[in-house]
């Protein structure tokens, strides 16, 4: 079966049926096609369905399973892998889906009252019928920075990336900081530097941890590489031409940020 791409949707309104990180996909005419809301539906999903957005007349929607059994006929894959199989907008809408479905996962209670809620159709946004509260999705906005020390760039692993990769650094900004202040204070505490001239270049939206990530680039200033240990467990300066492991996937904020820096310092 080509595994490769998905087909377009053949009816006005679909589902990202997700079991844990995986979206369901069934098999059509040897390829892939994302489930119809009826497909859906026969999981068992009732009123959990949730309105995603509309992409050239197709609504979509996105609800969770919980199944540890072989699902016939289908199969699961990580966003990581069908990125570049569906048209950007669509795979935008699997972002969001991801996001909805994480934070839904973890809203069954009124925060204000303790009263079950539940979402309506439609709506992506939970008002508690009991006191109305109305409680919308969260967000952890972060910073991820190249910074540069002339042709070099700052990359550091974390411990818990796989062996011999290397990333830009990153981090959560922390509540009541600008976010330019929490990309000195990152780089700071992690490998123990001073930088300047920080500049924003844009940011990506990182549904595996609900996050927003802010991406941007700054320059060395002063001070000695002194990793502080815990998150971080090496980091050096690397020449454009020599990089260590970086991300491969397509997707990572961190591996357009490292290409779009290799594209602007070869013009
Ligand atoms: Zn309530």
């Amino acid at each position: 079966m080509n595994d490769t791409n998905i087909n377009k949707c053949k009816t006005n309104s679909c589902c990202f049926l997700f079991n844990k990180r995986n979206i369901i996909l069934k098999e059509h005419e040897n390829c892939l096609e994302f489930l119809t809301t009826s497909e859906a539906e026969k999981y068992g999903i009732g009123n959990e369905m949730i309105y995603i957005g509309k992409v050239d007349g197709i609504d979509y929607y996105a609800a969770h399973i919980l199944t540890k059994d072989k699902i016939q006929g289908h199969f699961l894959k990580g966003l990581e892998e069908i990125y570049g199989d569906v048209d950007e907008d669509v795979y935008f809408l699997t972002l969001r889906a991801l996001h909805f479905i994480n934070w839904l996962n973890k809203t069954k209670y009124c925060s204000c009252c303790g009263e079950k809620v539940k979402i309506e159709p439609k709506k992506t946004c939970i008002e508690c019928s009991n006191c109305g509260n109305v409680m919308y999705s969260f967000i952890n906005p972060c910073i991820i920075v190249a910074v540069l020390k002339e042709d070099k760039i700052l990359l550091a692993r974390s411990s818990h990336f796989t062996p011999n990769m290397y990333s830009l650094i990153s981090g959560f900004v922390e509540a009541g900081e600008y976010i330019e202040t929490s990309v000195e204070r990152e780089v700071k505490e992690e490998v123990g530097i001073e930088i300047k001239n920080i500049k924003y270049i844009g940011s990506h939206p990182w549904p595996f941890s609900n996050s927003l990530m802010f991406g941007f680039i700054a320059e060395y200033s002063s001070g000695e590489i002194t990793i502080d240990n815990d998150e971080i467990e090496d980091a050096n300066w690397y020449s454009l031409d020599d990089l260590p492991n970086v991300p491969a996937y397509k997707l990572s904020f961190a591996r357009k940020i490292i290409e779009y820096i290799i594209k602007i310092k070869k013009e």
